[in-house]
């Protein structure tokens, strides 16, 4: 393409709404402009690279067996009210109703679709393994929309679920992606660690976060200087066995069951009547600094975080204001959903506060009849304690050191949640039905797209990783006036683009160091100045982006070397 042909709205000012590197140079070097609060139009540069992102993902997920459909962004409500999630979604989920008053949403995630789908083709054990992907345009309503692609309302997803017979065949699945991924992310010439993360704590079911390395993300992980061990910190704990002091449970279990004192039981108590649900799991934690930890980040200090884990509901409560919100809102809040996982901030304050309020406010809210072991049952009360930079590695022993990281994928065990819910069953061998064993895998495309540019800039602008780069090179003649450099630099960009570089021809008459600056800017790989040289001596500049180096090449020799 010529540019004088083509749309690349160049900007030399930094735009003032942008903080981070790859919103404000995605809007100087003209590849996207917003439409709304965390909604982008993809300009031509854009849509370039987005496309060879999403092709090497359809290529790695095609190697694993994956295979491509689309599935509606408009969804019927009854779905999510067959799953459970309509209430659960809560304000993240876009609502809209149709002509006749009916129920729909946008989709920010597909398993209903597939699931209910999956529900009416599987019979039989013999048709599965099953993976299904698509890459599909997700929304979102993000509470804070902001650094431009990174947190949109609307962003480009490729997400893949999987269909097995049971954990084993799952395990192959997962494991598949895990490889998938990994390719993906190294062909996009990014550095990433696949880190544990939080899977809401139920049943040993697993799930990795991919995790781009970069200041301005989002996410904590922690990493082990030795090996490979790597987490969210909202993951990384230690299991008393594993070093820590084995009274350190004994006491957490002691103080939030002392008789007399308003006890995390009894707020367990209001949610499960609140839920009408038995609350499976309680994990209690005392250490105040673990109460940090929790709300530590960008997470607002008294966030409720009523956060549907893709299906495995946590409910993590941290902070007192947070408990107040959790005791009024619970309750309207939950419907009819399993809420299988709940993880207090047992303060014996917080608590104290949390009682006030709940008993104060709402009906149904008080605890006076309500009966622990006949209302609810924990199960389970156990102790964690969230591991911090400079500890031992859990796996190693050697230190722990702590990053940031931008969650580009995430891979996620799912077991039966959804085809227990659904209904999606199929025959074993032996003619016995069981539910479909899956799990859910997402790729944030056009997320990927920004935390490249995080992790390849400088001062000048974006510094494409070649696999990625809308082209791989432009050609600027010094002159827009000398017929002589015009001519061969036009030969040059055919020849090029003829042998499969894909090059651009700035062909503006602006002065060469507007197109510099835009070459630069805009990150092509390489840039090959066609002077006076090129005319007098026969050769031609080629710059690389990445190492600043230029040398001088003979004209004849170009394309070859270039390829
Ligand atoms: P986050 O923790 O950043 O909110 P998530 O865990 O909610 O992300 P998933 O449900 O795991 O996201 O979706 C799969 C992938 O989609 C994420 O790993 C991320 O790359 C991408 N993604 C999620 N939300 C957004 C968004 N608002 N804008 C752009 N990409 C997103
Ligand atoms: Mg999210
Ligand atoms: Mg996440
Ligand atoms: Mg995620």
């Amino acid at each position: 393409m010529r540019t004088t042909e083509m749309l690349i709205p160049t900007l030399r000012e930094v735009p003032a709404e942008a903080e981070v590197v790859s919103h404000k140079l995605l809007l100087r070097a003209g590849f996207i402009r917003k439409a709304a609060s965390g909604v982008y139009t993809y300009l031509p540069l854009a849509q370039r690279v987005l496309r060879k992102i999403k092709n090497i993902v359809r290529e790695e997920m095609d190697k694993q067996g994956g295979q491509e459909l689309l599935m509606p962004i408009i969804q019927p409500a009854e779905m999510w009210l067959e799953s459970g999630r309509w209430h659960v979604y809560g304000p993240e989920l876009f609502r809209l109703k149709d002509r006749h008053n009916r129920d729909f949403c946008l989709g920010p995630t597909h398993e209903e679709v597939i699931t209910l789908l999956m529900r009416g083709e599987v019979r039989s054990y013999k048709q599965m393994p099953q993976l299904l992907y698509q890459i599909q345009n997700k929304f979102r309503d993000e509470r804070r929309p902001r650094f431009g692609l990174m947190r949109g309302r609307e962003f480009i997803m490729k997400d893949l679920y999987s269909f097995d017979r049971d954990e084993a065949a799952l395990d192959v699945s997962y494991k598949k992606m895990h490889e998938a991924y990994t390719n993906v992310f190294n062909r996009c010439g990014l550095q990433f660690r696949p880190v544990e993360a939080d899977s809401g704590a139920i049943g040993g079911s697993s799930t990795h976060e991919f995790m781009v390395l970069a200041e301005s993300g989002e996410a904590a992980i922690l990493y082990c200087t030795k090996c490979d061990y790597a987490a969210n910190v909202e993951k990384a704990t230690s299991q008393p066995a594993a070093g820590l002091d084995p009274t350190t449970q004994q006491l957490a279990l002691k103080e939030v069951s002392t008789p007399g004192q308003k006890s995390a039981d009894q707020v367990a108590a209001f949610l499960s009547m609140a839920t009408g649900q038995i609350i499976k799991t309680m994990i209690y934690q005392t250490d105040k600094e673990i109460v940090a930890a929790l709300v530590r980040g960008d997470r607002d200090v008294n966030e409720i975080k009523l956060q549907n884990v893709l299906g495995a509901l946590t409910l993590e409560l941290a902070g007192d204001a947070a408990i107040q919100q959790a005791t009024g809102a619970v309750a309207g809040y939950v419907g009819p959903v399993g809420l299988k996982n709940i993880r207090m901030v047992a303060d014996p304050e917080v608590m104290a506060m949390a009682n006030a309020v709940a008993g104060a406010n709402k009906a149904e809210a008080h605890f006076a009849n309500v009966n622990p072991n006949r209302d609810f049952k924990p199960e389970l009360v156990e102790d964690i304690r969230l591991v911090r930079a400079g500890e031992p590695c859990p796996k190693c022993q050697a230190e722990l050191q702590e990053a940031k990281g931008i969650e580009v994928g995430q891979i996620f065990k799912l077991g039966t949640k959804y085809s227990e819910t659904l209904g999606a069953t199929f025959l074993d061998e032996n003619g016995k039905e069981k539910p479909i064993v899956m799990g859910c895998y997402g790729i944030g495309v056009s997320r990927t797209m920004a935390a490249a540019i995080e992790q390849n800039n400088d001062e000048n602008g974006i510094i494409w990783p070649a696999a990625i780069a809308p082209f791989h090179a432009v050609v600027i003649p010094v002159s827009a006036k000398d017929e002589n450099q015009v001519k061969l630099a036009g030969k040059l960009y055919q020849e090029l683009n003829q042998t499969g570089v894909e090059t651009v021809l700035d062909d503006r008459t602006e002065r060469p160091g507007v197109k510099f600056k835009d070459a630069d800017l805009i990150g092509y790989p390489l840039r090959i100045v066609v002077g006076g040289k090129a005319i007098e001596e026969g050769v031609v500049e080629v710059h690389q982006r990445r190492t600043g180096k230029t040398e001088l090449i003979p004209v004849a020799q170009v394309v070859e070397q270039i390829n």
